[in-house]
């Protein structure tokens, strides 16, 4: 076992580095320095598996392959190009900050770190990936995969749920930093991702084991530290599928409490539909931070004047099976209209 205290610690970034020429993800935005693509990506998976995110993200930029068409685009068209994905707010900021580029910025992606960071929705690991990778900026990426690799390799106990474990680890970061942030940043999400993962990281696989503290002293598993654990709210929400003839009612979620933009069933009906309530379902969905118990019930309206009525009040927009497809749901509510289409079919 190498001396830690006597070690050269930028070696590690160098031997991170090596390890990344030869075993690097052949992944479609490794191809390209265009920031715009770089930054898509960035953004698509934040919370969304490489193999999962793969598809929409080639279809994102497909559709919308430079700043300017995305900021032409409607937003109802950004949102549906998103399903899928979850987190709609990102879609959302994704085509505001595409606007503030065009407005801002004369439809030139900014170069430097400060001014990324003053696009909307974009946070500091993000503006750190997209000027390290695109314009060698020397901002290390910190992220989870940061927090874990780099609490492991000095066996430091810093909790990464504190305030400042960001700060902390970026300082530390300095400590092993390469000349070229770009490449290094790459490698510690290939390396957090396929080797030193959460549960199970691959050691002996590990071109840092030699290094890594944590590892040497059989304590890997007691790092990261995190002893802030966030509680999820329970949430009740209710929802009315008002149907007739294979067409039912949505609108378009006003709040951004959770799924903004999204559409939605009624989420209260009036007295004149309660009898038209044949039953309801029972969905449990977990967000980040809220656990969801939802009541959809399944309303069939068979007077087409109550049908009439109910619209003209509420101004509900009447869709179809078909029609749903242009629209963004939440995911239960999405299952919920293909079982409903399923069962619609076979009678
Ligand atoms: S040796 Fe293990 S714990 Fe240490 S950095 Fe490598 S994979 Fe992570």
């Amino acid at each position: 076992m190498e001396n830690i205290e006597n070690q050269d610690f930028k070696q590690i970034g160098s031997k991170l580095l090596d390890w990344y020429k030869k075993n690097a993800r052949d992944l479609p935005f490794r191809q390209t320095k265009d920031p715009y693509k770089i930054w898509i990506c960035e953004i698509v998976f934040q919370q969304t598996r490489i193999s999962q995110g793969l598809n929409h993200y080639n279809n994102f930029v497909k559709r919308f392959p430079d700043v300017k068409t995305l900021a032409e685009a409607p937003e109802d068209e950004v949102l549906l190009y998103w399903k899928g994905l979850g987190y709609y707010s990102r879609a959302i900021n994704i085509h505001k900050a595409a606007q503030q580029i065009m407005t801002d910025y004369y439809g030139v992606f900014p170069h430097d770190y400060e001014e990324i960071l003053k696009l909307k929705g974009i946070g500091k690991y993000t503006a750190a990936a997209v000027s390290s990778i695109c314009f060698d900026s020397k901002m290390p990426a910190v992220d989870g995969n940061f927090y874990r690799v780099l609490s492991r390799i000095f066996a430091d106990d810093f909790d990464i749920s504190n305030s400042r474990a960001f700060n902390y680890f970026s300082e530390l970061a300095q400590l092993v930093l390469p000349e070229n942030v770009g490449d290094f940043n790459q490698a510690m999400m290939d390396l957090g991702s396929e080797i030193c993962k959460p549960k199970n990281p691959l050691c002996h696989e590990c071109p840092l084991n030699q290094d890594c503290l944590a590892f040497q002293l059989n304590k890997v598993s007691e790092f990261p530290v995190k002893t802030k654990k966030v509680k999820a709210a329970d949430l009740d929400l209710k929802y009315y599928f008002v149907h007739r003839n294979g067409q039912f009612l949505i609108q378009q979620r006003k709040d951004d409490f959770i799924w903004k933009k999204l559409f939605e069933f009624p989420p209260e009906i009036s007295e004149e539909l309660m009898p038209f309530i044949k039953s309801v379902k029972n969905v449990n969905h977990k967000l980040t931070h809220k656990n969801l118990s939802i009541e959809i019930f399944n309303v069939e309206v068979d007077s087409e004047s109550v049908w009439e009525d109910f619209i003209i009040k509420n101004q509900y927009i009447i869709t179809d099976f078909e029609g749903s497809h242009e629209k963004s749901f939440p995911k239960p509510l999405e299952n919920y209209i293909q079982n409903y289409h399923t069962a619609y079919r076979i009678l």
